[in-house]
């Protein structure tokens, strides 16, 4: 990203309310205001029903339960009214609404000026908290790769150990890379929501060496913006699982369980959070399946108040030591029922 589009988008998020953005697009006299909220019909579809398109004001987050059966912040709220990326919005919004893309910056000029002559009054009244990130959330996505790493072997014996078929491995596109950046590695393609391949996870084949990452990812990619095998997942019916690694999601799949994703890890971003709110609504199930150690069990909690938020949400506690990846075909039907 160059220099003059960089844009902190926590802070253009944070500094923009959702009743600003509505007043911007002339849309407040058709909404009418509760206690902690705005209803009115949903601008982004233009439908026409008074309680279908929902603001929560403490929140700061709109949804639509009719049509678009989405929601978001106020950037994806007007990169939904735009039909532009959130990047694209954030431009706009720093445009109308004269905010501050740099805030951190910003706030210490502020202060060394001391009353000083910005007289910027329109702007300070949405100037973003001053204990904005220094670092940018950086929400641009992950750029498709323009290769793909081919002669995989799906023979490789740490694959058959780990219990996956060869179907599964086609299916996935998973082998052991014998030369390439991946070289003496487990090659797992992760794919964008669209199904593009955004980037190789390479699985350190047994335990890796001191220094070395078990799994290795390529430099510049952000894995807290991708759900793995949410390109696939997201068109299966029934209840969606959210597991920790790409094992649990590829062996849930072999177990015939194909509405499943997997975090890359224990925590819930907040990118990812906003892929599940697009890909499920208020009907929707979300069983969250952690793994059976302390940062599971802790992580499972907090990611499973926030997706109530979503959806109906059930936690699936395993003992200690136990994870997806380990279930049976017998077991994983008795979870499910
Ligand atoms: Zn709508």
């Amino acid at each position: 990203m160059s220099r003059a589009s960089f844009i902190d988008f926590r802070s253009v998020k944070a500094a923009l309310s959702m009743e600003q953005v509505l007043q911007h697009y002339g849309l407040m006299d058709r909404f009418k205001r509760g206690p902690d909220s705005l209803s009115g019909p949903c601008p982004i579809h233009k439908g026409e029903n008074p309680t279908q398109f929902r603001v929560s004001l403490s929140k700061n987050v709109w949804n639509c339960f009719s049509v678009c059966k989405r929601g978001g912040n106020s950037l994806d709220f007007i990169a939904a009214m735009e039909k532009a990326t959130i990047h694209a919005a954030a431009v706009k919004a720093v445009e109308w609404f004269r905010l501050d893309p740099k805030p951190s910056a910003k706030v210490v000029a502020d202060r060394d000026e001391s009353g000083g002559h910005t007289g910027q009054g329109a702007s300070s009244s949405v100037r973003p908290p001053v204990q904005a990130p220094p670092q940018p959330e950086g929400t641009a996505p992950n750029p498709p790769l323009k290769f793909r790493l081919d002669k995989l072997q799906r023979d490789h014996p740490y694959l058959t150990e780990r219990g996956l078929t060869l179907e599964t491995l086609v299916d996935f596109g998973v082998g052991y890379c014998a030369k390439g950046m991946m070289e003496g590695r487990i090659a797992i393609p992760i794919h964008n929501p669209d199904g593009q391949v955004v980037a190789y996870s390479g699985r350190h084949v047994g335990d890796a060496p001191e220094g070395t990452p078990k799994y290795k990812l390529p430099p510049g990619f952000r894995k807290s913006l991708e759900l793995f095998n949410l390109d696939r997942a997201k068109a299966e019916p029934g209840m969606l699982i959210v597991v920790e690694g790409f094992f649990d999601a590829m062996k849930l799949h072999q177990l015939g369980h194909r509405k499943v994703v997997a975090l890359m890890g224990s925590s819930l971003s907040s990118a990812q959070e906003a892929l599940l709110r697009r890909h499920t609504d208020k009907h929707s199930q979300i069983l969250v399946m952690l793994d059976g150690d302390d940062a599971g069990r802790s992580a499972a909690t907090e990611i499973a108040a926030r997706l109530a938020q979503l959806a109906f949400v059930r936690i699936h506690a395993f003992e200690e030591g136990q994870q997806p990846e380990h279930l049976t075909a017998e077991e994983l039907t008795d979870i499910l029922a």
